[in-house]
């Protein structure tokens, strides 16, 4: 597993260069070749190419498939090598991108390994994906893990697992991005203060308001983490815009929060507000995962590991599959920890044990 880890890792693949990712992407792709699977690899514009394999069980009466999921871009630029080379210390393995999430595919590959070599056939078509920008928003992906997972009657997210005991992640915030701009009235800051509007008054008036939208203990969190207004100091400023982060763990409460943000009504007199953006991921709920969940955490049992769950602040494809309905499970993949950080790693003597559990929820699907 290490072995293979070290090739994946040694294919640089940052989301934005594709060169680089469509390489990462033969090297992937030739592992599974190498298996004797139908491998596509899916050619992408700007992108790398993305990374379709299927295997066909050999039932003839079979029905429905399995869909494993997950990316192999990473947020490191090429070069990143050099600083943070692929290493093995004191039981854990480092390198931009093991832990988000190249020893996931790796585990994938070992589990599809231990199905083959136990002669254990599950019953239903499986399709392995691996794409090539979701560290950037699935653009280019989206619509093809869409169209495999509404064939699907489960998909498994191999995404980092959370924490030390490598919790899955049974719910995920849905994530969104929105705009605020308001637009006021320039004028002399001396000479006729009356006559403007200050779109920098105004807009942190606005932003008070949505602080108080906040609520921890539902899991809303709403952020303005980027402003920009006004020209000169002693010209009242004209425009103002702030970049906010919005953050849900229900659909009712993405929904209300979208909502509030369009109703916003502007504070001081002659000021105009403009609102953009929203949620782009939806919310993963809990209950498109508490079957499938309760299964692994049987599975697990059997094999003496215990698998807990957790709710993750940040969103993946996971979401995407989720919000069509079909049963998704998230944080399949590897224990470790670091994911876009310099130490980022996997903790090595997990790797099997995640590739049986995974294996395991293959053949019993
Ligand atoms: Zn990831």
């Amino acid at each position: 597993m290490l072995e293979v880890l070290r090739k994946f890792t040694l294919a640089e693949s940052p989301s934005t260069e594709k060169a680089f990712a469509d390489r990462c992407a033969e090297v992937i792709a030739a592992e599974w070749d190498k298996r004797g699977l139908r491998v596509n690899l899916i050619p992408q514009k700007a992108r790398g190419s993305h990374i379709r394999i299927v295997w066909k069980p050999t039932e003839l009466r079979s029905r429905g498939q399995l869909l494993v999921l997950g990316h192999y871009d990473t947020v490191y630029a090429t070069g990143t090598l050099k600083k943070m080379p692929f290493r093995i210390a004191g039981g854990k393995a480092y390198g931009p991108g093991v832990f988000d999430m190249k020893a996931g595919i790796v585990q994938a590959l070992f589990a599809f390994d231990a199905l083959q070599q136990t002669k254990t056939h599950p019953g239903k078509q499986i399709v392995f994906l691996w794409t090539s920008d979701e560290e950037i928003g699935s653009e280019s992906s989206r619509n093809l893990l869409e169209s495999e997972a509404r064939r699907s009657d489960a998909v498994f997210v191999l995404e980092p697992a959370l924490g030390p005991k490598g919790l899955l992640k049974t719910a995920r915030k849905g994530v969104g991005e929105a705009e605020l701009i308001v637009h006021g009235k320039a004028s002399h800051a001396g000479l006729a203060p009356e006559k403007g509007v200050n779109a920098v008054h105004e807009l942190t008036l606005q932003i008070a308001r949505i602080c108080d939208w906040n609520d921890s203990r539902r899991g809303v969190s709403v952020n303005a983490d980027v402003i920009k207004g006004g020209t000169r100091v002693n010209v009242i400023a004209e425009h103002a815009r702030a970049q906010i982060d919005l953050r849900a763990l229900r659909n009712s409460d993405m929904r209300a929060l979208e909502e509030k943000l369009r109703n916003l009504k502007p504070i001081l007199r002659g000021a105009k507000l403009e609102v953009r953006g929203g949620f782009s991921r939806v919310p993963m709920e809990r209950n498109v995962s508490a079957a499938l969940f309760a299964r692994a955490k049987k599975l697990a049992s059997q094999m003496g590991i215990s698998l807990g769950e957790a709710t993750a602040g940040g969103g993946s494809d996971g979401n995407l599959t989720a919000a069509l309905g079909t049963p998704t499970l998230d944080g399949l993949g590897a224990v470790g920890d670091g994911a876009h950080s310099a130490h980022e790693h996997v903790v090595v003597k997990k790797m099997p044990e995640r590739a049986a559990i995974l294996a395991a929820l293959l053949a019993t699907s």
